[in-house]
Order: C-alpha cells, then structure tokens, then sequence
C-alpha cells in the first residue's frame, strides 16, 4: 500500500509565529513546482465570521510563492446562498473588509467566477470556475472545521464547492434539501420566513427547483416538521469527493498543493457567522501534494470523535476514486 507524505508544523504557544514556519513548510512540500500564474485558493469568511485564515498567514504564502517563481493571486468563488459573498462584488468588499486587500498581500485578488459566475464546463456536472481553470498551478489553502451538513470542512471540500461555479455548488447541495412533514407543522411560516429563495411554497412543500440545501429553514422549524433528508451528510460527502476529483482532474495543470491550517478549529465552517467556540486547541499546519491525505491526517490529529457524524466519508470515497491515499507518514519540519 503506498503512503504520502504530508509535512506539519506544530502550533507551539497557540498559532503565536506559525507564519514564520511557512516558507519551511512550503519548501519541504516542494513549493517550486508551482510556477506561473498559480491561484491562492481559500475562503476569505463571511460576514461577521471571525475565525477565517488571516491575511497574515496569506500574505507569508504569497511572499514564498513570488520568491519561488510562482506569480500567485488569491482567490475564491460566489456562494449559492443569499449573504455577502453571493456576487464578486460583495464578495470584494468583504474580503478587503477582512484584511485582503492586494496591497498587503502583494498580489491580486480575483473572485474567479467572475461577475457574471464563469466557468468552464468539463463533465456533465461540473463547471470550474474561469479563472482556477485558466491558471498554470494552484495552492489551496483550507481551514479545517467541524460542518453541519458534511461533518468536515477540509482539502476536499475546499476544492468540491470552493473551485467550481454556482449550478456545481447546487448539484452537490442537492442531497441536503430538506424533508417536509405536514403532520408535525403548525403553519407557524418561519421557514418562509427564513428561506431567501423563495423555495417554500405557501403550504410548506419544498419547491426543488429552487432549493439551494441550505438548511436555514431547518434551524428555525421549531416543531421538526423541517428535517435534514436522510443519509444527508454520506450523500454530500460523495458528491464533494467525485466533484473534487473531476476538479483536479480536468484541471489543465496537475500541480496543486494543499495546505491545512488547523487554528481556530470550530464546529461550523467560514461560512457561519456565529461567535466562535472551538472544538479543540490549536494544533498546526499540515501540506502535502495529496488531498485525501492531508485530509485524513487533519482528522486523525483533531480526532474523529470529535466531529458531528463520519466525517471520513469523502476521504475513502476520493480514495475509491483515485484521487489519493489514505496512508500517510507524517513529516515534522
Ligand atoms: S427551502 Fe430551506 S434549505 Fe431550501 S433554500 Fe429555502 S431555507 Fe434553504
Ligand atoms: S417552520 Fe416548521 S412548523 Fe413552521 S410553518 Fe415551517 S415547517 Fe411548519
């Protein structure tokens, strides 16, 4: 059975200097491969969420990247749900919000769906946001969290819904709209209410046309009569491993690194705008060139009991699918 290497370093008095590790880390990993225009992908955090990977970290990224040869922009695409990343435009102004502004991170910012949510398709399903598809490498860069609905926020799921266009973020939301049960409801309409696409009909049936998964009507039912599908998270976590994999494997480049920052590891991903509470102490950072890998590795440090449901799912399906090893050997720098 062949393993990979994934290389870590430790959170020594919290995540105080971890930036300075970086460039070593990123050296071991074999940051010189990424050459050319090389797209920064992570998550730049919703509104009002605190616990996104901070500029500092990033800017350290992109200073050894350009020492490298790489020419590196940061990047992300439009969420489906209705907040402030829905457009580019609220999403730039967010994230200069947050602290991404070029000046400081000594490289543009480019939301890479576009205004106008650009893709390119490569299979049936699944479009890659433009300018990911048109870059010569990529380094992703993803917080490690707890998710409601997908029990872990990772490499894989970074890529699966992060570098892709909204209709192959609504494909692999499909599996998480939710399930009506009229004999539990009390025609209360909080979920209409709530619901910010206009998918409940005045009878409470779920319109699935135009049903994002979003679970926001769910939160609010307070009688159950709303329930997550069944199956929900195995579901979601086999739609983020086949869509990430035909990512990485439609891409017209195969030189991609991931880098998982466990800091600040919370319950909810970056999309949440809840006060944080953390699930456990800091930890490190973990890169490696695979993404089921790094992945596994994450949730063996964090511990897999920690996380809501079997958040190994999509690691033994993106493995099942090829797209990388479960074995791994840990290398500390
Ligand atoms: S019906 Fe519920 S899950 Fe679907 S979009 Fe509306 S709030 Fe979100
Ligand atoms: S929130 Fe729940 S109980 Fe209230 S109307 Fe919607 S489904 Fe019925």
């Amino acid at each position: 059975m062949s393993m990979s290497e994934v290389y870590f370093i430790e959170a020594k008095e919290g995540a105080l200097s971890l930036e300075k590790q970086l460039e070593t880390l990123l050296e071991k990993v074999g940051v010189g491969d990424l050459k050319g225009v090389t797209a920064l992908k992570m998550h730049m955090g919703e509104q009002n969420n605190k616990t996104f990977i901070k500029p500092l970290y990033v800017r350290e990224i992109v200073a050894v990247l350009k020492k490298h040869g790489g020419d590196p922009f940061v990047t992300d695409t439009t969420t489906i749900y209705k907040a402030k990343r829905y457009t580019a435009m609220d999403y730039y102004r967010t994230a200069f919000a947050h602290g991404f502004l070029p000046s400081y991170l000594g490289c543009p910012v480019i939301i890479a769906d576009g205004l106008r949510d650009d893709g390119v398709r490569v299979n049936e399903k699944v479009e890659i946001a433009k300018s990911i598809f048109e870059s010569d490498a990529m380094l992703v860069i993803s917080h490690a969290t707890g998710h409601g609905a997908s029990s872990f926020g990772g490499a894989i799921k970074n890529v699966a819904m992060g570098c892709v266009t909204k209709k192959t973020k609504i494909y692999q939301h499909e599996v998480t709209q939710p399930v009506y049960h009229a004999d539990l409801c009390n025609q209360c309409d909080k979920c209409r209410e709530a619901c910010k696409h206009d998918a409940i009909s005045e009878d409470h049936e779920i319109i699935r046309e135009n049903c994002i998964g979003c679970g926001s009507c769910i939160a609010v039912c307070e009688t159950g009569a709303l329930k997550s599908a069944e199956g929900e998270s195995t579901n979601l976590q086999k739609r983020l491993a086949e869509v990430a994999f035909a990512v990485l494997r439609n891409l017209p480049y195969d030189k991609s690194i991931f880098v998982n920052f466990l800091i600040n590891i919370t319950p909810f991903c970056d999309c949440s705008e809840f006060e944080p509470e953390y699930m456990c102490q800091d930890i490190g950072v973990l890169a490696s060139k695979d993404i089921v890998a790094v992945d596994q590795a994450t949730i063996d440090m964090i511990g897999k009991h920690l996380f809501k449901g079997d958040p190994t799912v999509q690691m033994r399906e993106a493995h099942r699918l090829g797209l990388g090893e479960l074995e791994y050997e840990i290398r500390k720098v």
